[in-house]
């Protein structure tokens, strides 16, 4: 008999705190909030066809419980899951992969070359994280770093097709934010899935305007060059939508292009401005802040700078990291 006065059981809990927030889109497309940080910060895709699915990205290891249950509530078997399509292996984007993947007896994961051993073998990668975030956040954030079994992972060259159920979708090769990025194009139903390559854009900064757009230049391969040469290749491919992980569906391609390669180039001109300064990360976002609340009240953005702040401050600081390496790979270069 049960007691009356026990506590949840860790299921019980976990199934209470597990109500995925779905946002359903054209085609088949359903962007699935990873609770990353906050609601809205970061979305993970699932695309069904013909009773097939795929995920393009999946969020971290405590992102799971909530794609899992995405799955149950859009009806889609775990065993119809043909793809776990991962545009990089920033682990935001990618950390969770291992673990889904041990729930999806079918799927592949689908990975530039370049990225694959990073997921396959992932103490380097977690290394690495660690060192971006600290011990006490990266734990917080990321959890345990499952890795994929070699044989569970294809690798990806530049235009490859994949199907699914006879839906083609391209990957294309988009270095700049990281050298390992890819983008998968839905050819038949106009869209990118654009990972990190086409910047972040927060449905909180939506004006009458449309969507506002950030590049990010995340450590460690950011290059300002292979970036604009990326946005410029997802736009040529006319799309009506791009979906990006932070956050979700945006269209009006051709403007946030424009905007996203304008910024790339005030970002490097702010990072050569400080080179060599004192504290350059802080000087940077010294500038990049004032850079992007100008450009918010351009676009019509009435959020108090506080709220602005709140919402961008991880992304600041992180740019603000990223422009620091490049500044000093470029010298190691010259
Ligand atoms: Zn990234």
């Amino acid at each position: 008999m049960v007691p009356e006065t026990r506590t949840p059981t860790k299921a019980g809990a976990a199934h209470l705190m597990t109500q995925p927030t779905i946002t359903r889109h054209p085609h088949g497309i359903f962007a699935v909030d990873t609770e990353y940080m906050r609601p809205g910060l970061a979305a993970a895709h699932i695309i069904e066809h013909d009773g097939r699915a795929a995920f393009v990205d999946v969020g971290t290891t405590h992102s799971v419980p909530y794609l899992l249950a995405a799955l149950d509530e859009l009806g889609i078997p775990r065993a119809a899951v043909d793809y776990v399509i991962l545009t990089h292996v920033h682990l935001d984007h990618a950390g969770g992969a291992g673990s889904l993947m041990q729930a999806l007896p079918n799927a592949k994961a689908v990975l530039h070359p370049r990225g694959a051993p990073h997921l396959i073998e992932p103490a380097k990668l977690i290394a690495g994280s660690r060192a971006v975030y600290g011990e006490e956040v990266f734990d917080r954030l990321y959890g345990e770093i499952i890795p994929i079994a070699a044989d569970h992972v294809v690798t990806t060259k530049d235009t490859q097709r994949i199907e699914l159920a006879g839906r083609p979708l391209e990957l294309i090769h988009t270095p700049g934010h990281a050298l390992h990025h890819q983008c998968v194009v839905d050819l038949q139903f106009s869209a990118v899935f654009t990972g990190d390559t086409f910047g972040l854009s927060y449905r909180e900064f939506d004006t009458a305007r449309g969507a506002f757009i950030v590049p990010t230049t995340t450590p460690t391969q950011f290059d300002p060059e292979q970036l604009t040469a990326s946005i410029d290749r997802i736009a040529s491919h006319q799309t009506e939508s791009v979906y990006l992980m932070h956050y979700s569906r945006v269209t009006d391609v051709p403007r946030l292009a424009g905007a996203l390669k304008a910024q790339v180039l005030q970002f490097v001109d702010i990072a050569r401005r400080h080179r060599g300064a004192a504290d350059m990360k802080s000087a940077i976002m010294k500038d990049m802040r004032q850079l992007w609340l100008m450009l918010l009240r351009e676009h019509g953005c009435t959020l108090s700078e506080a709220r602005i702040d709140e919402l961008l401050e991880t992304d600041l600081d992180l740019n603000a990291q990223g422009l620091v390496v490049w500044l000093e790979r470029q010298k190691r270069a010259a």
